[in-house]
Order: C-alpha cells, then structure tokens, then sequence
C-alpha cells in the first residue's frame, strides 16, 4: 500500500473544475513534483491533501486513513507537515527558539506520561537544526538570517512534527539558482534519512528534473501525465501544454538564454 492514494480526486469552483477527477499514489521515501500551467489545479490539490479545501469528489488516503473531511489540525496530527510559500517563522525567537516551539506544539498531538524539559527540547532543536546544517546560527534571531536559511529553518520546524508526508509550495520561490539547488538537496536528504515522502509544487523546470523522483502533470485539472523525469520530458502531452507542440524543454532553455543576450 502507498502512503498516499488520491483517487477520482475533484474539486469545483462554480461551475469551474478546478480538478477534474485525479489520481495519483506516492511512497515513503519519494519526491513526487506535482507540475503544470497556471490554473492547472496544483494549489487546490495540494490544499485538498492538508485540509484546507474540502474535495468534493473521490478520496486521500494517508496509511489507508481517509482524510477527506477532516480539518487541517487533524491532518497535520496524522503526519501531514508543510512549509509555506512565504516564510513562516517568528522573526524575533531565535532560531532554536522557533524550532523548540514547534516541538513543543508537535508534543502536544500525543497524550504522554512522560514531557521532556525545555532543555531536552533545546538538544531536541539542537539535533534537528544540525540536520538541516543550522546548528551554527542556533542562536541567532529568525530576523537576520539570510532568505535561504530561513527555509532551512523553516525545513527543521516541518522536521518537528516527525511527517510522514510533507507539502512543499514552490518551496524554491525567490531563491537564486544556487540556494535552490542546496535547499531541495537537503529536501533529498531528508527525505532519505527520514523515510519521509514529499509532494511538491515548482515552476522550475531545472528543479523537478534534477529532484523529482516522479512527476504528476496537471493541464486544467486533468491529469495528463506522470512518470520519471525522463519519460515525462519527452511526453508529446506535456511538452504541448507548456510550449505548443514541436517544441522540447530543452529548446525552450536554450530560447529563453539567447533571448538574455
Ligand atoms: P494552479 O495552482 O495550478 O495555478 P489553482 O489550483 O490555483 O491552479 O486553480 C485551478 C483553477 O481553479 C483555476 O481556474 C482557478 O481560477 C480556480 N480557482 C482556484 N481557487 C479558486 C477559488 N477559491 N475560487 C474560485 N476559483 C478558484
Ligand atoms: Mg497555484
């Protein structure tokens, strides 16, 4: 069984299908790239799985759990993290500070006879910011840090809540070419360290294709491909969705380099 099942997924805005009967399964210890024009219904599949959206058609199952229906704290309890588009940290806790509070919520989610102390939640923070390769800047306030950092802050406090399953919206968004290579690495490493499955959203092409274990494609709600990297780079549907057809990402690169000259 999959750690994730969406089948006969559907969500209408008015009389608009924003998504239009989808299915797609991911695995523990998978990056699954859910890629497709604006409008395509990625931000409403994404906010179906976390609960933000209700579907009004078909199933999510975490573990065989269904969670259609539930709200998004529930969802988050049965494991479901997310970091966010914006950055969501409080600027003036420090770094382990906000690591720490996100602990102590993720204790919460569990009845438990035995809370550790703050200052085992503080080497709690401590271990999970040397993950992410903060444990230098543990002490510093979220303010200062660089926009990079803060996502690999905001990568530790996800880390909290120990996800089976964690949602990441175009978590690359404003980083220059360098910080998005190093963020979804770590992502990577992570997600093989942890066993943990990751569902992502990118406009970078040059991202899901060097991160992406699997791709879904979407084009107005339907789902039009999924596969390796490989396979869907040469996929006559999708490369005639984004570019018109005759057209490969590759040309489309070397276009848009030519075109910066
Ligand atoms: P994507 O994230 O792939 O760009 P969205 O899921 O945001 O696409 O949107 C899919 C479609 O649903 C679009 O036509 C969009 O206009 C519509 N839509 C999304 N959210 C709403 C909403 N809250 N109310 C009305 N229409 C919406
Ligand atoms: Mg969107």
């Amino acid at each position: 069984m999959s750690l994730l099942t969406v089948s006969g997924l559907g969500k209408s805005f008015g009389g608009v299908k924003a998504v239009d009967g989808i299915d797609f399964r991911l695995d523990a210890g998978e990056l699954l790239a859910l890629i497709g024009p604006n409008g395509a219904g990625k931000s409403t599949t994404f906010n179906m799985v976390n609960g933000q959206l209700r579907a009004d058609a078909g199933s999510i199952r975490l573990d065989g759990i269904e969670l259609v229906g539930l709200k998004p704290r529930q969802i988050w309890r049965l494991g479901v993290g997310r970091t966010f588009q914006i950055a969501a940290t409080f600027a003036s806790l420090t770094v382990v500070e906000n690591v720490q509070m996100a602990l102590i919520s993720a204790d919460r989610k569990v009845y438990s006879l035995w809370r550790p102390a703050a200052a085992h939640r503080r080497a709690e923070a401590l271990a999970l910011l040397d993950q992410v390769g903060m444990a230098a800047q543990a002490d510093r306030p979220c303010s200062v840090l660089a926009y990079g950092d803060v996502k690999r802050v905001e990568l530790a406090i996800a880390m909290a809540n120990s996800p089976k399953l964690l949602l990441m919206d175009e978590p690359t968004a404003g980083m220059a070419p360098a910080e998005r290579n190093d963020l979804m690495a770590l992502t990577k490493k992570l997600v093989v360290e942890r066993g943990i499955a990751v569902l992502f959203t990118e406009h970078s092409m040059d991202v899901v294709f060097a991160y992406a274990d699997r791709m879904v494609v979407l084009a107005r709600g339907r789902l039009i491909a999924e596969g390796r990297p490989a396979d869907i780079r040469d996929h006559p549907k999708v490369q005639e969705v984004y570019f018109g057809s005759g057209k490969t990402f590759e040309k489309k690169a070397t276009a848009s380099a030519e075109n910066a000259q």
